[in-house]
């Protein structure tokens, strides 16, 4: 079996190469580091193994040796191990040492490069690394130096020397003693300087000098240190983006959570997704459904209640051909729309979203009278009462549970850091004060319902959105923050 040695990028996920977004989602195993961001882990499936082999600083020497043997040892499993590098596996990573390792021991290994930081920090800050006319030549050099490691020292007289653009990883918390000796070694103090620190992140933060004034005391890492001429260019993108610095609360549940957590980071907002409800598998862990599925052909109608109803019958559905001959219903938009998904056009949608609305339009029976109805493990009886009495034979079987999700402390922790926090739904607002968990300063609602239950529950509304769409959410966020 293959060991992947896959470069996850600085940080943003979107700076993933496609290969090591294909390993990462195929990935039975998954070896990271400390700082490795919790997005890049949840790309792999939910049942991969993460291990965690983040070197602390300060920690055994033998530390390099240690995680050598495990991805030898993972190797010989024959699972599919993914070793995730921050940045380049081979810039200053010890990928290298990796691969030896997995090359001595036999075990094929296969590199996938990443975007590093040495070039995508600076550029997120919006400094070239090169220049044309004022930096034709970029150094990357490494300002921690472990005798331990058998590094050749680093010359930094020499370095400053050199001119052009130097690019410094792992050189914050020596930067006194660096700086001065690129000074000594000639190179002006009036050079201009600046310190990235977790670049293309959410949290980048960019602190500008000069080689004699940038004052790192208070950094801490990861950051990159450029200096050249090129670190007193600003063009400026990535932190005049108009939620940049700005931590925003998603109260969908994780399965809806994604579409309005993309948006607000595309916009530069660092999103905070607490879910307030949990969907999960149901006590009998989807064995009726899934038997009911089996037989859907048996079925008049299937009736879909819930688009993580229509989720958990579309997934357990083995050839869309079973429903030939049968009819769907879906209670509203939405849950049509995840039929739409999987090539199913509903015969039935009422104008009403509700059971009742559903009931009005369902037809009498004629032939066949049976119904499957999917749906949550709790609901109320309207619908299958109503059509019961109808003349219809009702299966209910259960899709799927919801449970109000606990918010532990350490998230509460972040709520309250946090500067805004979203509500797209009624549900959602009660189901997040009913975690007890702080509220952010600003309350952004949907729309009128959304925002009259969260008054009714204390909080005060300081967004509404003029139209009633995730996009009219955002908007009114960003022309909250404009002001
Ligand atoms: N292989 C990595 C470098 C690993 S050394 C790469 O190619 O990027 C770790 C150092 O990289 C950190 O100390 C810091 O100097 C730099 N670094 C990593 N991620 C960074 C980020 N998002 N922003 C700024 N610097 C980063």
């Amino acid at each position: 079996m293959t060991v992947y040695l896959v470069g996850a990028g600085p940080g943003d996920p979107g700076l993933l190469t496609v290969r090591a977004a294909e390993l990462l989602a195929s990935a039975e195993v998954v070896v990271h580091d400390r700082l490795t961001p919790a997005e890049l882990r949840d790309l792999a499936p939910a049942t991969a193994e993460l291990v965690d082999v983040g070197k602390h600083p300060g920690g055994p020497a033998d530390a390099q040796t240690r995680i050598n043997e495990l991805l030898v040892e993972l190797g010989r499993t024959g699972r599919r191990v993914v070793r995730l590098k921050g940045g380049d596996p081979f810039v200053f990573a010890r990928g290298a040492e990796e691969a030896m390792a997995l090359a001595e021991a036999g075990i094929d290994f296969e590199v996938v490069p990443g975007v590093t930081s040495a070039v995508a920090a600076p550029s997120s800050a919006g400094i070239p690394v090169t220049l044309r006319g004022h930096s034709a030549w970029v150094t990357v050099v490494t300002g921690h130096e472990d005798p331990a490691k058998g590094e050749p020292e680093v010359d930094w007289e020499a370095m400053g020397a050199l001119g052009g653009t130097l690019v410094v990883l792992m050189g914050v918390k020596r930067w006194p003693e660096i700086s001065a000796r690129l000074v000594a070694g000639g190179r002006d103090p009036q050079t201009p300087a600046a310190a990235v620190r977790w670049g293309s992140r959410p949290e980048q933060q960019t602190l500008r000098g000069t080689l004699g004034s940038l004052d790192l005391s208070d950094v801490r890492p990861p950051a990159t240190v450029v200096v050249g001429e090129v670190a007193a260019v600003d063009l400026n993108w990535f932190e005049s983006r108009p939620l940049f610095g700005r931590t925003v609360v998603v109260t969908r549940t994780a399965e809806q959570a994604g579409e309005l957590s993309g948006r607000l980071r595309r916009l530069g907002a660092q999103v905070l997704e607490v879910p307030t409800i949990a969907v999960t598998e149901p006590a009998d862990g989807g064995a009726a459904l899934r038997d009911a599925v089996a037989r859907v052909a048996d079925y008049e109608w299937v009736v879909l209640t819930s688009p993580n109803g229509a989720r958990r019958f579309c997934a357990e559905l083995r050839d869309g051909r079973d429903l030939a001959g049968v009819r769907l219903a879906a209670i509203g938009p939405g849950t049509a729309d995840v039929l739409a998904e999987h090539h199913l056009v509903c015969d039935l949608v009422p104008e009403r979203f509700v059971a009742e609305g559903l009931l009005e339009v369902f037809p009498a029976p004629s032939g066949r009278n049976t119904v499957l109805l999917a749906r949550a493990e709790v609901a109320r009886d309207v619908l299958p009462e109503g059509l019961a009495a109808a003349g219809w034979d009702v299966d209910v079987v259960t899709a799927y549970r919801t449970q109000p999700a606990q918010v532990t402390p350490e998230t509460a922790e972040q709520v309250a850091a946090a500067d805004a926090i979203t509500f797209t739904s009624s549900s959602t607002v009660t189901n997040f004060v009913a975690t007890g968990a702080p509220v952010p300063p600003v309350v952004a609602a949907i729309g009128p319902v959304t925002a009259a239950t969260a008054q009714e529950a204390g909080l005060t509304v300081t967004v509404e959105a003029g139209v009633h769409t995730l996009d009219g959410l955002v908007d009114a966020l960003v022309r909250h923050f404009a002001r």
